[in-house]
């Protein structure tokens, strides 16, 4: 099967108002510019440098998403242009992105990622420490971030029910904070969960956004 026909089949298979990120790590950007003539618009990288190599030569249409960590300094690279980070993961990295979006003239919209996993590895806030972050007087200044909804990354395990119970949290996580800091901000919106091996539970547990790379693109 063409990627093109990956992308019409996956399409398809999601409801309308899930947003596809097209996860292009890794992959050589005619393989982007492919996908992008079968109509996809948005992509998402993890590394910096990749991410700016190929905003540079693909068409300026491309809404790019930062999936992956993201250290402090390497935030000026992307911040004229990002459309979206996923993987807020501390104060000092949301105020360096405020910093840089005030420098670039523009409002970055940052997603709070929690970590949801059983995992140690995985990168995220617990509920508590977003609790403190959305409370911060600093935060509540920040003009040129926008908070517009929570990511999360599921084990990496075979345990169907596990990884649903991982969605499921995040899921509660976006109602709470949405009642208790964003009841009036239709912005705050997205709920960033599933991956190629888990977008169907994520979808089930209430995703508005997935990130699919390799049942896609192929194997990495
Ligand atoms: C690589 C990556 C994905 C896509 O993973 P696939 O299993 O290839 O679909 C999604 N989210 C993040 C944060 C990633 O790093």
């Amino acid at each position: 099967m063409s990627l093109a026909d990956r992308l019409t089949q996956l399409k398809q298979e999601i409801p309308k108002d899930v947003v596809l990120v097209a996860v292009s790590k890794t992959k050589p950007a005619a393989l982007v510019q492919e996908a992008y003539d079968a109509g996809q618009r948005v992509f998402g990288e993890n590394k910096v440098q990749e991410l700016v190599d190929k905003w540079e030569v693909l068409p300026k249409d491309i809404e790019w998403h930062l999936i992956g960590h993201l250290q402090t300094n390497k935030v000026k690279f992307i911040a004229p242009f990002v459309s979206l980070i996923h993987s807020v993961d501390s104060f000092k990295l949301l105020q360096e992105i405020n910093k840089q979006g005030e420098k670039n003239n523009r409002i970055i919209p940052c997603l709070l990622q929690f970590h949801i996993a059983q995992e140690e590895t995985k990168f995220g806030f617990s509920f508590e420490e977003v609790e403190e972050l959305l409370q911060n007087k600093e935060f509540i200044e920040m003009n040129h971030v926008s908070i517009t909804g929570l990511m999360g990354m599921a084990s990496f395990v075979e345990n169907q029910e596990q990884i649903q119970d991982e969605f499921r949290n995040l899921h509660n996580y976006f109602a709470i904070i949405k009642s208790n800091y964003f009841k009036y901000n239709p912005d705050f919106k997205v709920i960033s969960m599933g991956m190629s091996g888990d977008y169907k539970l994520a979808i089930d547990e209430g995703s508005t956004m997935i990130r699919v790379g390799s049942s896609l693109f192929g194997s990495r």
